[in-house]
Order: C-alpha cells, then structure tokens, then sequence
C-alpha cells in the first residue's frame, strides 16, 4: 500500500460513519460536514492525516464550497440514530468532526440544532462534540452555534504565532491574536495539542514554556495533549515519545493549574 493509498483511505466518504470507539469521546458517531472527497480546511497542518489541504479556505469569510446541506445532514443522522436506537447500541457522543474544519460549514447553526433535538430523542445520554481547529472562533454565528455544542474540542498547537504558522500552515485571513481571544472568550472550551518532533517541533522547552502561558491565559476546561498515530502530510513529522508528553502535562499542570491529559 502507498502512502497516498492510506492517506486517502483516511478520508470520509459518508455523512455519518461509526460510531468508532475513541478514548477521548467513547463510542462517537462521526458527522462529517465537509463532504467526500478533498478535506475542506482553514489550515494545512503538517500532521494531517488526510494530506495536504488543496484550496485553503479563508476563515474569516464564508466557505463557497459546495457541502451537504442542512437537510441532508439532519437526514442521515436521524436514520443513523434511529438504526442504533432500534438495535439498542449506545453511545456516548455525535461529534462534528471528518473531512477537515466543520465550523466553515455556512448552516452550522441550524445543522447544531438539528443534531441536539435527534439526540434528545434518540440518544439522549449522548454528548454533542466538536473537533475544530480554532480559525473560525472569532465568528459571531460560529461562537453563537459551539453554545450548542456540549465538548468544544479546539486546537491550539503552539503558544507563538510564527511557530503555529509552522505547523498549521493557515490559509490567509487567520490572526493568531484574534483566535486566542476567541479562545479565552468562549465557555467551557478544551483545548486539543498536537506535538510533533521534526520539521515545525513544538517540544523546545521554550515552545513548551510558550504554549503553557497560553493555555494559562485561556484558561480551559482541560486540554487533551496527543501525538502523531497515522501517516502525516509532511513525511518530516515525527511522533513525540509517550514519556515526553508525559513530561510536558506534568509542565504545564504545574504551570496552569489547568488539567491536561495524554491520548
Ligand atoms: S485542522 Fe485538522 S483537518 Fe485541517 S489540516 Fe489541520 S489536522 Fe487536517
């Protein structure tokens, strides 16, 4: 097998799939808005597990990608949720994840709402998730839609912008001052870290230090540290060893007094 083989095998070709067991979010029915085919995203991170990102989308304006409308989405959830609700398979949560950055999806609103109202009537213990990369934070109809959204799981990989521009590679339009604001502004948000060893590094304890003050300021919920476990985009992106990261939560635990957990 290639590794565009399996990169490409990594890209959602349904609306709805699973739900896979994730050791972040349980058993997850996945709500991929982005459609089949090429990832719709705000950012080109080095580590993404779908390759590169081929038309960056500005996200500071509205997508003008074509993408499954409101209807749709809220279709095939309802028929995904009625088949698991009749064969008496629970889960744990619906999130809002796949083929790139959900947020730029222009009916968010409305598809949250959708997706509450089929979770209170067909999987009620379910929690709604999101996994975003944070560029769209500062967007009153994104901010007003994550109210809906009970895990907002946001990225913040790096504590500078240079070197977050190193790693996320962001389409233009994204402010990293902006996006912390947004960060530190918004309830209840977890913050989600990818650390990586080789090109874009985010593990110099300088970088580590950085990023701590960061999370500090934003204060969150949580932040959930991982590392590389699929084929990246840039073949010079490493995964960082698990005793690294360990040694990084310990850091910054003491540093924020924030809780941060490895996955
Ligand atoms: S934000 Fe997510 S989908 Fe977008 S490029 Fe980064 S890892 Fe890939």
């Amino acid at each position: 097998m290639t590794l565009d083989t399996r990169r490409r095998r990594l890209v959602k070709e349904d609306l709805i799939y699973g739900p896979l067991v994730s050791r972040r979010l349980g058993r997850s029915l996945g709500v991929n808005l982005l459609g089949a085919g090429d990832k719709v995203c705000s950012f080109n991170c080095r580590y993404c597990q779908c390759g590169w990102t081929t038309q960056p989308i500005r996200p500071d304006i509205e997508s003008v990608v074509e993408l499954p409308s409101c209807t749709q989405v809220a279709e095939a959830l309802k028929a995904r949720l009625q088949g698991l609700h009749r064969e008496r398979v629970l889960i744990d949560a619906i999130t809002f994840s796949g083929n790139g950055e959900p947020t730029l999806h222009p009916e968010l609103q409305a598809i949250v709402d959708a997706a509450s109202g089929l979770r209170d009537s067909y999987a009620p213990n379910a929690k709604l998730a999101m996994l975003s990369n944070s560029s769209t934070i500062h967007r009153p109809e994104v901010r007003a839609a994550l109210q809906g959204i009970d895990l907002k799981l946001m990225k913040l990989d790096a504590g500078t912008e240079k070197l977050a521009r190193r790693i996320n590679l962001p389409a233009p339009g994204w402010d990293f001052a902006t996006m912390l604001q947004g960060l530190a502004t918004l309830n209840g948000v977890i913050l989600q870290t990818m650390f990586v060893w080789g090109r874009a590094a985010n593990t110099a304890p300088s970088a580590i230090r950085e990023w701590s003050d960061r999370v500090a300021e934003i204060r969150p919920r949580g932040v959930h540290i991982y590392t590389l476990d699929r084929v990246p985009a840039d073949s010079g992106v490493r995964p960082v060893a698990r005793e690294i990261l360990g040694s990084i939560a310990e850091y910054a635990h003491k540093r924020t007094h924030v809780p941060i957990e490895v996955y």
